[in-house]
C-alpha cells in the first residue's frame, strides 16, 4: 500500500461528538477520508434537536462543525440509517474504522403505574416536539391544562419548564416549532412543578440554567425554605453547587402571587404513580430522605399533585445497534476507553452515557480520534465511493451536505428578520427541499460527495 493511501472512517451520528472526532482526525498529518452518516436528513444532532430553541448562542457552535463538514475529505450521508440502509458489517467492509457517535436519543424508562396514560411524554419526545424533530413533530401534546409536572432536577428539566413558562415575546427570537409555540401561548398554565427525588445539594442543574428561571416575564420560581439545608452546610460544596444554592435561597424568598405562573421546585419527592383515567390527572409522589451514600429512599408518606401533563426528564440512553454490545445500566455501548472492539469506537454520549455539556465532547472526540489513528491502518477499503455505490444500488435517497445547505437556506428565509430560522420538521418535506436522491454516477464524476463551499 502507498503511504498516501487514506485511512477511511465512517462516523455514525453527525452531532457534536461526531464532528469533534472528525475535526481531530483531520488535524492529523495522515490522509483521512470520512463519511459522516446520519439517519436524519439534517446534520448537527443534539445542536438542532436537543439544545433549547431559545439558547441560540449555544447552537452557534454548529459553525465550527460546518467548517469540518465542508472539508473535501468529509462527506455527509444524511437520511442513511445503520441497520436499515447499510449494516454495521457492510461499513466494516467499506471503511477501515467505524466511530459510533449516535448520541442518546431515547428516554430512560419511566417505570411507574400509569406511565402509559395519555399526557405522559418523555423528554426525548417532548424536547423533540418543540425542536421540530422529524420523529416527534406530530406528537399529540394537549396543553389545554393548568398544571404540568416535570420530573428530574437536571438541565433538561429546567429547559422544559422554561419553554413552557415563556411568553410568545420571550420565544419570538427562538427557532421553536411554531405549532408548539402556538400551543404554549394558548395554554392556560398556572402551575409548573419541577420535581427531584433528592435534595438541593444533589440537584444536577447548573447555575446559569437555574438562574434563567428567575428572569421570566410571567413565571416565578418558588422553593419551600423548609426544604433547604442549613446555610453553613453549603460551604462543603464546589463553587457551582454553591451558586445553585444561592439561587435556590433567593427563590425561597419569592412570593407565589408575584406573577401569574408559579414554578414549584420540589425536592425529596419521587414519583410512584401517574393518576388518571385514560389521560393524566395527577402524579402521586412519595416523600424521600437522602441517605449518607446519596441515595433517595422513600419514607412511605405520599402526596398528590394535580396536573394534566407529566414530562419525565430523567435521562437519556443510546438506541442499541444490532451487533454491538450494549450496557443497559449506563444506556450506552459497552466500550473500553472508547474502543468497542477491533476497528469500532464510540464517542460522546454513545461512549459515556448521557452526561456532560456539548463542550465535553471535544476532548472526548479528540481522544477517540487519537486512539483510532494509533490503532488502525489503512487497508485499501472502498470508503465513501463504496458506500455511495451501495446506496445507489439500494436506490436510497441521501442528503449530501450541499443538499442540507438548501434546507438551511429555506429555513433561514422562512425565519424572516426576527427568527434565526423556521425549521422544517417533516422528513418528507426535508427530503423534498433537499432534492434528496440516490447517489448517481454524476456525483462521482463531479466529486459531489466531496462537498465544497462553491457547489
Ligand atoms: P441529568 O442531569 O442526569 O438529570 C436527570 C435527573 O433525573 C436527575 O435529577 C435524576 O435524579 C433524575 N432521575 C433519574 N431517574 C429518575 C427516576 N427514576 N425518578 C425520578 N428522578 C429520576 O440528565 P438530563 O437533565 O437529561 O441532562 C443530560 C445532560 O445534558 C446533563 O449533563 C446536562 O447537564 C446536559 N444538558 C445541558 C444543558 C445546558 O448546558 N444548557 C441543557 C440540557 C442538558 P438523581 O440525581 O437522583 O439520579
Amino acid at each position: 500500500m502507498s503511504e498516501e493511501e487514506p485511512l477511511t472512517v465512517a462516523i455514525v451520528g453527525a452531532g457534536p461528538a461526531g464532528y469533534y472526532t472528525a475535526e481531530r482526525l483531520l488535524a492529523s498529518d495522515r490522509p483521512v477520508e470520512i463519511a459522516m452518516i446520519d439517519r436524519l436528513p439534517t446534520p448537527y444532532g443534539l445542536i438542532r434537536f436537543g439544545v433549547a430553541p431559545d439558547h441560540q448562542s449555544i447552537k452557534a457552535v454548529y459553525r465550527r462543525y460546518e467548517k469540518t463538514a465542508m472539508r473535501p475529505e468529509v462527506s455527509f450521508f444524511g437520511n442513511v440509517e445503520v441497520g436499515r440502509d447499510v449494516t454495521l458489517d457492510e461499513l466494516l467492509t467499506l471503511f477501515d474504522a467505524v466511530v459510533i457517535s449516535c448520541g442518546a436519543g431515547a428516554d430512560r424508562p419511566f417505570a411507574v403505574p400509569g406511565a402509559r396514560l395519555r399526557g405522559v411524554i418523555g423528554s426525548a419526545a417532548f424536547v423533540g416536539w418543540y425542536n421540530c424533530h422529524p420523529d416527534y413533530c406530530d406528537l399529540d401534546v394537549d396543553l389545554d391544562i393548568e398544571a404540568a409536572a416535570v420530573i428530574g432536577h437536571g438541565n433538561v428539566a429546567v429547559d422544559v419548564v422554561r419553554i413552557l413558562a415563556k411568553t410568545p415575546d420571550e420565544l419570538a427570537k427562538s427557532d421553536i416549532n411554531p405549532e408548539a409555540a402556538a400551543r404554549i401561548a394558548r395554554a392556560p398554565l398556572t402551575d409548573l412543578y419541577m420535581i427531584g427525588r433528592r435534595g438541593p445539594h444533589e440537584a444536577k442543574f447548573t447555575p446559569k440554567e437555574l438562574g434563567e428561571l428567575g428572569g421570566l416575564a410571567r413565571a416565578v420560581p418558588l422553593v419551600d425554605p423548609a426544604q433547604l439545608p442549613p446555610e453553613d452546610a453549603d460551604a462543603a460544596l464546589d463553587p457551582g453547587r454553591r451558586k445553585v444554592m444561592e439561587i435556590l435561597r433567593r427563590y425561597a424568598e419569592n412570593r407565589p402571587d408575584e406573577k401569574p405562573v408559579r414554578i414549584h421546585i420540589l425536592f425529596y419527592a419521587r414519583p410512584v404513580a401517574v393518576l388518571g383515567d385514560g389521560r393524566v390527572a395527577g402524579l402521586r409522589l412519595e416523600r424521600t430522605r437522602v441517605e449518607a451514600d446519596g441515595r433517595a429512599v422513600g419514607t412511605g408518606e405520599m402526596f398528590d399533585v394535580s396536573c394534566g401533563l407529566v414530562v419525565p426528564c430523567i435521562g437519556y440512553r443510546s438506541t442499541p445497534i444490532a451487533g454491538l454490545p450494549y450496557d443497559p445500566r449506563r444506556g450506552c455501548f459497552e466500550n473500553d476507553n472508547g474502543r468497542i472492539r477491533e476497528r469500532i469506537y464510540a464517542a460522546g454520549w454513545a461512549r459515556r452515557g448521557p452526561t456532560g455539556t456539548i463542550g465535553t465532547n471535544k476532548p472526548d472526540g479528540a481522544e477517540i480520534a487519537e486512539r483510532l489513528l494509533s490503532e488502525v491502518a489503512p487497508a485499501g477499503r472502498a470508503g465513501r465511493a463504496g458506500l455511495r455505490r451501495l446506496l445507489a444500488a439500494r436506490n436510497r435517497p441521501i442528503v449530501r451536505f450541499r443538499d442540507w445547505k438548501k434546507i438551511e437556506r429555506v429555513e433561514e428565509e422562512r425565519g424572516g428578520s426576527i427568527r434565526p430560522r423556521v425549521k422544517i420538521a417533516r422528513r418528507e418535506e426535508l427530503l423534498a427541499v433537499a432534492g434528496a436522491h440516490p447517489p448517481t454516477e454524476e456525483d462521482d464524476a463531479r466529486g459531489a460527495l466531496r462537498t465544497s463551499a462553491a457547489e
